[in-house]
């Protein structure tokens, strides 16, 4: 018996020629265990089976029933085919087919199955066996488990594909650090391509952020650990350096020298990016982008906090859309979302940087006004509700909605989010009860207070051209003298509502509202406009002094304005003087002096209104062109008997004249007072002692009563202004 010369074999064109003895293998169908048959089989260690022609198990020796499972009584004489199974590569099977029917040898893996179901690689070797007369009369399969090999190939496959596809970048340096592989996430992240860096050494990617020392770290530990890894500040090709987290590790060889080092790494850019946007995700609403509930709770926690250190107050709004639900149930969500967003965008650029607008529920918002007075927040929630009064479009719908709005003031009302929360609901459920569309404050008093500034505010819109605003004037004096040195213009208004109303409560929420630039704007003239009729007249007092708020004192272009205006009125810009406070320079000093430079290069006089109660910064005040300070009532009042505010006084004077600087003291009352001023070396005065402020027709009166003296501070001891004081106002 010989074996045909396997030339022909589809799967191992490369298998060599073999003889083998086997000619007391007889097929015996249906028979199990030959006992004729060759020893050197039953003990050989290679699995084997034999069938016959027709392809039916003849015998299997022991070693293929421990690889297989079978034993052999129960797989002779069925169809050979029975180790095949589902995932078994058809094309394998075919090529194996069409060897044996043409009676060659056949070489191949394939993949079994034992008889427990589990799979595994099986490299077969079929040789066909033929008699003397060259007749076909059995095949010898030996098997293989090469699953080892098949797993190791598929780990080396996964490894190349984790190489290529990976997002970290790679690369291979030999032992002596020169670049032989790089991966296309390396090529991604540092803008070089392969070609550009092998045979370089890695440093190419240095950015220069490291020194020395930093590397030699770096290579003490690999060569004590073989592995290192860190953050790491490299340059891209571009130019541009970026931070990596970078894992290196030595490779060694079977004598324990480094062959490579592999360096793997991360752009940290990406995973900040990512991590911002997690961030994002766990603290902003994603249909408005604005705070959630989680993120302004821990806001709010550090913005009360600094509110509670500088002992300011601050206002926490609630606000609810009325009948939102409404628009949901009639429109569809998709409307009401867009409804809510366009009211985000709508109120947003309402506030103020540092206030914070949070959506904390389906049409609930929560805003939080950082060292907000009650006045400002009734402020504040007025100006929301005027917004939403505004239809919103929302595709094609014109949609009307009005917020409630409850507030509650830290620390009066709570001293936490959850404290204040609460109560602005409580306010908000409130104002809904009175009708919707409104604002409610939680506790009375503060109800009543911003009920009445909401009611000024209304009011004080139509004072100007109901001519409710008027102007009065106070005589300011020379100390030195008694010469009359100018006289300062006072609001008055005269609500026909309300009655007489102090400035000291309608300038703040004119200044609140914005209203302060037409009022103030109107006080200007009418100071200019009389200061020209006095000039007229020849009854003229040097200056007159005008108050102006801050927020005139911002406006854009407000030098060149007071200079049109005295233009306008013929003024000399010497007859002016401007009261500003200290807060002009609060924000933006810089700013400040340029338009205090710009007033001073027009010749107008400027000074500061109730000087030591502001935060002045000294090293402002030197550089500021202002001609005089007023000190403030507060101290006058008590220079005659507390040490403490004498002393302030003394050191306000001496500072001015160390600048270069006049004083004059506001509010002076008493004779004691005003020697006192006099005795620390103050310019002027002012105040009721001298005289209160009158209307502008009673100033040729005041002169007139005091034409007799050489000073006008001088019959304050006798009675003329007494006397004067008694036709005027009637007081005693
Ligand atoms: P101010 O500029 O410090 O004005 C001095 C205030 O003290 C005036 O109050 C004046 O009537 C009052 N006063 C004068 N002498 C005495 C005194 O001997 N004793 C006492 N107790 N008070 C005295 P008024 O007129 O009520 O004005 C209050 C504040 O309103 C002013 O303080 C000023 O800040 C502001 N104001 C008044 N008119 C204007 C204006 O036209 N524009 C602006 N922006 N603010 C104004
Ligand atoms: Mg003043
Ligand atoms: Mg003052």
């Amino acid at each position: 018996m010989r074996l045909r010369d396997p030339k022909v074999s589809s799967a191992s064109p490369s298998m060599p020629a073999r003889r083998l003895r086997l000619a007391s293998i007889r097929p015996q169908v249906a028979k199990p265990a030959v006992p004729n048959r060759d020893d050197a089989m039953r003990l050989a260690p290679e699995p084997m089976m034999v069938s016959d022609t027709r392809r039916h198990v003849v015998y299997v020796n022991p070693a293929f029933e421990t690889l297989t499972g079978y034993a052999a009584e129960e797989i002779v004489g069925r169809a050979c085919g029975f180790l095949q199974g589902p995932d078994t590569c058809p094309a394998v099977q075919r090529q194996m087919r069409e060897a044996i029917a043409a009676g060659r040898p056949f070489k191949g893996e394939l993949l079994n199955y034992r008889k427990d179901g589990t799979a595994f690689w099986n490299e077969v070797t079929v040789l066909p066996v033929f008699d003397a007369a060259g007749v076909l009369v059995q095949f010898v399969a030996t098997q293989r488990d090469v699953s080892a090999r098949h797993v190791a190939k598929d780990q080396l496959l996964l490894a190349a594909r984790v190489f290529d596809e990976g997002s970290d970048g790679m690369m291979i340096t030999d032992a002596s650090q020169r670049i032989v592989k790089v991966n296309p996430a390396f090529t991604a992240i540092s803008g070089y391509s392969e070609a550009e860096v092998i045979g370089h050494r890695p440093n190419i990617l240095s950015s220069g952020r490291h020194d020395a020392s930093f590397y030699r770290e770096m290579w003490r530990v690999i060569d004590a650990s073989g592995y290192w890894q860190g953050e790491v500040w490299n340059r891209r090709k571009d130019g541009s350096v970026y931070p990596q987290h970078l894992a290196l590790r030595r490779v060694v060889g079977s004598d324990g020298q480094a062959t490579h080092f592999v360096a793997s790494f991360s752009d940290l850019t990406e995973r900040k990016a990512a991590e911002e946007r997690i961030w994002r995700l766990a603290n902003y609403d994603p249909l408005t982008g604005l705070p959630n509930r989680a993120f302004l709770r821990e806001q709010a926690a550090q913005a009360l906090e600094q509110s509670r250190h500088g002992g300011d107050p601050s206002a926490f709004l609630s606000l609810d859309l009325d009948h939102f639900k409404n628009v949901n149930d009639s429109l569809g969500h998709a409307v009401g979302d867009q409804l809510l967003v366009e009211v985000a965008r709508r109120f947003r650029p309402a506030l103020r940087e540092q206030d914070i607008l949070g959506r904390v529920g389906g049409d609930e918002f929560v805003i939080l006004l950082p060292g907000a007075s009650a006045r400002d927040a009734a402020q504040v929630a007025r100006r929301l509700h005027e917004l939403a009064s505004r239809p919103f479009q929302v595709e094609r719908h014109e949609l009307m909605i009005t917020p409630s709005v409850g507030i509650a003031m830290f620390p009066f009302d709570g001293a936490d989010f959850d404290a204040l929360a609460t109560r602005a609901d409580v306010a908000m459920y409130r104002a809904k009860e009175m009708g919707r569309g409104t604002s409610c404050f939680f506790t009375a008093e503060m109800q009543a207070q911003c009920t009445r500034a909401l009611m000024l505010d209304n009011l004080l819109r139509r004072a100007i051209e109901r001519g409710e605003l008027a102007l009065q004037f106070q005589p300011q004096c020379s100390l030195k003298d008694g010469g009359l040195v100018g006289v300062e213009a006072l609001l008055r208004w005269t609500s026909g509502e309300l009655g007489p109303v102090s400035p000291a409560e309608f300038i703040p929420i004119a200044e609140n509202s914005g209203l302060i630039i037409p009022i103030g704007d109107w006080a200007l003239r009418t100071a200019l406009a009389q200061m020209r009729r006095w000039l007229d007249e020849g009854i003229a007092p040097p200056r007159v002094a005008v108050n102006l708020s801050v927020v005139q004192f911002r406006q854009p272009g407000f030098p060149d304005h007071v200079r049109r205006l005295l233009d306008e009125h013929g003024v000399p810009p010497g007859r002016l003087e401007l009261e500003l406070t200290e807060s002009v320079a609060s924000d933006d000093p810089a700013g400040a002096m340029a338009v205090m430079d710009a007033l001073h290069a027009h010749g107008i006089g400027l000074s500061i209104d109730d000087f030591g109660t502001g935060y002045s910064s000294l090293s402002y005040l030197k550089r500021f062109k202002v001609g005089k300070l007023k000190i403030d009532r507060s101290f006058v009042a008590s220079v005659t008997d507390s040490a403490a505010d004498q002393a302030i006084v003394s050191a306000i004077i001496q500072l001015a004249k160390g600048l270069g600087m006049s004083t004059i003291a506001e509010g002076v009352e008493t004779p004691a007072q005003l020697e006192a001023l006099r005795q620390r070396g103050c310019d002027q005065v002012q105040g009721y002692w001298i005289a209160r402020p009158f209307p502008a027709k009673d100033l040729p009166a005041y002169r007139e009563a005091h034409a007799g003296s050489r000073s006008l501070l001088q019959p304050l001891t006798q009675g003329v202004y007494r006397r004067w004081a008694r036709r005027l106002h009637g007081a005693s």
